[in-house]
This record gives C-alpha cells, structure tokens and sequence, in this order.
C-alpha cells in the first residue's frame, strides 16, 4: 500500500510541487541576505574593527605617550616609543601595532585615557601580505583622520555604559 502510495506521488511530481510552492511561499517576502559590499549589515556602536589613533579637533595628536595601552595589551601587539618634545609634551616617536598578534580584546581602547588609540568600525582591512598587517604610526592616524567622524559617534552612543 505504502509502495503504491508513493508510486502515485511521484508519477504526479508531489515533491516538485511542493518545492516550487516552497519557492513561491519566500519569493514575496522581505530578503534576510544582502548584497555585499555594496550593501552592508548595521554594526554595533560597540564594534571592535581596525585600529585608529585618534587627534583633538586642532589637529594635535590625541596619544600622550602613557604607554598604558602596550603594557595591557596581552598579546603584547603594541610597541611604542616616546620622547618630549621642546614644548614639553610627551609624545610618541613610534606607535606600532603587529595586527597580526592582535586578538581585538579592546583593552587598548579601554586603558587609554585620551581616548587616543580605538577599534573603529572597520572590518575591510584583509591584506595580501602579513607585513601589511604591521601598523605604523603613521597608517594609525591616517586611519584615525579617515574615520573620525563615525569614531566619534560610536563613542558618544556609548558614553554612558564606560
Ligand atoms: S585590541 Fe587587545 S590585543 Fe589588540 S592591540 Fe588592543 S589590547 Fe592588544
Ligand atoms: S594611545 Fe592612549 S593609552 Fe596608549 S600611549 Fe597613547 S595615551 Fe597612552
């Protein structure tokens, strides 16, 4: 009986209608997957992405040189070097991040207390060669010039919970 049940299902293609119903059911509904990258999925204020460092709104470079961030850090990815400047100030000579040592803890961005060195909300930063990975100065702060103004809007919406 069974055998004869399943006989007639298939000579009357059951289970490709159901399918095709199946297909018909979502084709009208709202799509969950999109078209990336020219489409992007939102990211929490909180994100932990690329490293920036940061500059007040005159252009002086945030990081005073406190070295709190490498001496947290636990995959020991920082190294920093510092020396005063004429005026006085400390200021690193050397800010170098391995992002290849890093495992974004996000303690680097919780020591600081200029809110110099972030996590921005970055994530498209794949490279060919590991040597791109290694993060000067330099690259930092660009970064940091490159995506201030979401940096600082993370920071604000999360002001509250730090
Ligand atoms: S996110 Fe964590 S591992 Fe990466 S540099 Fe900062 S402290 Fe180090
Ligand atoms: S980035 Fe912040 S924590 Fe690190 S050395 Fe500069 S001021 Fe200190």
């Amino acid at each position: 009986m069974n055998n004869i049940f399943k006989k007639i299902k298939s000579f009357f293609l059951y289970e490709i209608f159901i399918g095709l119903f199946l297909t018909l059911k979502y084709i009208f509904k709202e799509k969950v997957t999109i078209n990336y990258p020219y489409e992007k999925g939102p990211l929490s204020p909180r994100f932990r992405g690329e490293h920036a460092l940061r500059r007040y709104p005159n252009g002086e470079e945030r990081c005073i040189a406190c070295k709190l961030c490498e001496s947290i850090c636990p995959a020991q990815a920082i190294t920093i070097e510092a020396e005063a400047r004429d005026d006085g100030s400390r200021r690193t000579t050397r800010y170098d991040i391995d992002m290849t040592k890093c495992i974004y803890c996000g303690l680097c961005e919780e020591s600081c207390p200029v809110d110099a060195i972030v996590e921005g909300p970055n994530f498209e930063f794949a490279t060919q060669t590991r040597e791109e990975l290694i993060y000067n100065k330099e690259k930092l702060l660009s970064n940091g010039d490159r995506w201030e103004q979401e940096i600082a809007l993370n920071l604000k919406a999360n002001a509250k919970y730090r």
